[in-house]
């Protein structure tokens, strides 16, 4: 299929690579230029990128991006034509999504929110999962694209539900990460080793996929991003948001909010999210050391 890739970033690179690899037709653009994506063509604006392509793909940081991306100047609005669908694979608000899919209804094109979950590791292997909202008929004619860079797609309802179960997942992955986080330095302070305490974690039924993909990071003193500690704070934003929106009370994640805002504060925020154990670290006057990091 012919395909518009728009943001080229931890997640929107490999994607876009997936796509080539599956022999679709790519042109890419990317607000900072000189990412290039071998074998996908480069477009100076979305715009251009969007110009006779059947699907438009978007990976960008925020709902302020897509926005951007979508009806800012030389947006991808200015190409967009009847039959054509518009893809959004950011985590963003899911109200301003409905909106966003309102507009480009009237231009005669559909739209389908699939954020994704699955990282940068699933970005990079294609074992994304796509959390869709959208018409069924819609998804079906995107299914050449997913299947090549995911393993699965939800459709969670309409325009909007990807989104809204999107946070859902992510509000569990900060919680859980927080938890975690807190046990271990709790355990570390009463002088439990880090690495048995994990297999112990993960041989019970407090067993997490989150702690099965973190460990290996913390335990290596790893805190390069693979999702960005900001990324995870715009996230708890738009849950605080969307729960204000339908009057929902969430206590944990405001705490969880303060830890992220002092993170932040403290530069943290181009680390993976995993990062907020240097705060639970700095607190406690220690530091979490697997045998992985001291060799
Ligand atoms: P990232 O590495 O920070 O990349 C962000 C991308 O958005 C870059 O291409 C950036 O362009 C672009 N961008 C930012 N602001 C823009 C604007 N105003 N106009 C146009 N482009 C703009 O982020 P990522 O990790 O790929 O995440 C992308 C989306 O996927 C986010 O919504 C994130 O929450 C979601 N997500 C991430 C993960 C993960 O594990 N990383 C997992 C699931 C979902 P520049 O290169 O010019 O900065």
């Amino acid at each position: 299929m012919r395909v518009a890739f728009l943001g080229l970033g931890i997640m929107g690179h490999p994607m876009a690579a997936n796509l080539v690899k599956a022999g679709h037709e790519l042109t890419v653009w990317n607000r900072t230029p000189g990412k290039e994506v071998p074998g996908a063509s480069a477009a100076a604006t979305p715009r251009d990128a969007a110009r006779g392509a059947e699907v438009i793909w978007i990976c960008v940081s925020d709902t302020d991006a897509v926005e951007q991306v979508l009806f800012g100047e030389n947006g991808a609005e200015e190409s967009l034509a009847e039959g054509m669908i518009v893809v959004d694979s950011s985590t963003v608000s899911p109200a301003a999504t409905r909106d966003f899919a309102t507009r480009v209804q009237m231009r005669g094109a559909d739209y389908v929110d699939a954020p994704v979950t699955g990282s940068k590791a699933g970005a990079e292997t294609a074992q994304l999962i796509f959390i869709a909202g959208g018409k069924p008929a819609t998804l079906e004619r995107i299914r050449p694209l997913w299947t090549a860079m995911g393993k699965d797609l939800r459709h969670m309802g309409d325009v909007g539900m990807g989104q809204s179960s999107k946070l859902a997942m992510n509000l569990m992955i900060a919680l859980i990460y927080e938890g975690f986080a807190e046990g271990l330095t709790l355990a570390s302070k009463l002088g439990v080793e880090p690495d048995p305490l994990i297999s112990l974690i993960q041989a019970s039924m407090v067993r997490s996929g989150v702690v099965d993909y973190k460990a290996p990071f913390v335990l290596r003193r790893d805190f390069s991003p693979n999702f960005p500690l900001r990324l995870m704070y715009k996230d708890i934003q738009l849950m605080l948001e969307a729960a204000h929106q339908v009057r929902v009370k969430l206590p944990a994640l405001e705490t969880v909010a303060e830890i992220y805002e002092v993170a932040c504060e403290e530069g943290h925020e181009d680390l993976d999210y995993a990062a907020t154990l240097l705060l639970l670290e700095k607190w406690a006057g220690l530091e979490v050391r697997g045998t992985a990091s001291t060799g």
